[in-house]
């Protein structure tokens, strides 16, 4: 019989959905740190770390506080052989928006369901190397992104594990819709994943992870855009990292974000691509990984880019260009290599496609 102390979850709320549909019932919304819907989240987030076995690692059980605005990161680890860690982080608060309330179901309840589902896998595995470390960030949307209350930032300011001995951190944000309009599977399934370029050991480990039928992992550089999630404060303490994540949606920080917006098949597939990575990263040959600022992916960020053209509306600024442009810009890629003028016509069409994939009205 379990005691008063130990936190419980309703069967119901367990697994990829139920997770979802959890963080997206009324009990976590609107999901804001430091209210009650935000520590509702945390809660859910604390049990299941508990539920799964993982070892509390933060600094009060699973909880590292963020005092001035009442919010917590929830930490929890399972121990490999070495010291030497890998870190999982997903966002669980939503964004407050203006006329309602936003549901957060791909930004970011999938996320944190994925990442859940994760660890299912490594706990229930064999010990692997290097110890993994889960984090569910809080404090990730405005107002306090990229700011010192930020929970990412403040795991990293604080040092919640010492980052001397984290050889990556894979950032899942926005990973739980299609790409598009779903026609096309290789749009449709399509991941986008970002930072490789800036480690030579990751790009390693991800040549051997396992191809996941439902998923399509592309490669996209990350100097592509701005620093959009948890991973920021981590690349900017020159921690290697990866960044996942779907490109918006029209749902994007809208009422409409609903666990309805979501393929749950695609999220399954993408946790059995992620339990890869994590099991390769984890069992790679015990030396640190190195952080390469200048590190660059321009070749399979024109393929990614090529991939996705598609889902550009005929109308959309560029898209008429946009084919040509590519095919000339890869044949000097390959040849001489893109100067700064060449990377800024790749960094107009990339924005093209995500402003489309976020407005889908036509232009
Ligand atoms: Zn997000």
């Amino acid at each position: 019989m379990p005691t008063a102390e130990e936190p419980m979850i309703d069967e119901r709320y367990i697994g990829l959905r139920g997770v979802v549909e959890y963080l997206c019932s009324d009990e976590c919304l609107p999901r804001l740190p430091g209210t009650p819907g935000g520590l509702a989240a945390r809660q859910y987030v604390e049990a299941a770390f508990d539920r799964l076995g993982l070892e509390p690692a933060g600094e009060e059980g699973y909880l590292q506080h963020i005092p001035a605005i009442g919010g917590a990161n929830v930490i929890g680890q399972r121990r490999g052989r070495s010291e030497r860690t890998i870190i999982v982080g997903a966002h669980f608060d939503a964004c407050a928006i203006d006329g309602g309330v936003n549901p957060g179901a791909s930004d970011n309840a999938a996320s944190v369901a994925v990442m859940l589902e994760v660890a299912k896998a490594i706990t229930a595995g064999p010990l692997l190397e290097r110890s993994v470390v889960f984090a569910g960030f809080d404090a990730e949307e405005p107002p306090y992104f990229q700011t010192h209350r930020m929970g990412s930032r403040h795991f990293v300011n604080k040092e919640a594990v010492p980052l001397s001995r984290i050889d990556l951190m894979i950032c899942l944000d926005m990973i739980g819709h299609a790409i598009g309009d779903g026609a096309e599977s290789e749009i449709a399934d399509t991941v986008l994943v970002l930072g490789a370029e800036k480690c030579p050991q990751v790009s390693e480990v991800l040549a051997h992870v396992p191809a996941v039928p439902g998923v399509f992992p592309r490669r996209l550089d990350v100097d592509l855009i701005d620093q959009l999630s948890d991973y920021a404060g981590f690349q900017d303490a020159g921690v290697p990292f990866l960044f996942y994540n779907n490109g918006r949606n029209e749902h994007y920080h809208a009422t409409s974000d609903t666990p309805k917006s979501l393929d749950f098949p695609k999220m399954a597939a993408l946790v059995e691509h992620l339990t890869g990575v994590v099991t390769v990263a984890a069992n790679a040959p015990i030396e640190p990984f190195v952080y390469e600022p200048d590190g660059q992916g321009h070749g399979m960020t024109l393929e990614t880019i090529r991939a996705l053209l598609p889902t550009l509306p005929p109308s959309a600024r560029l898209a008429q260009q946009a084919p040509q442009l590519l095919a000339t810009l890869a044949d000097k890629q390959s040849a001489t290599g893109l100067n700064e003028r060449d990377w800024q016509i790749v960094r107009r069409i990339f924005l093209a496609i995500d402003d489309g994939l976020l407005d889908k009205r036509p232009w």
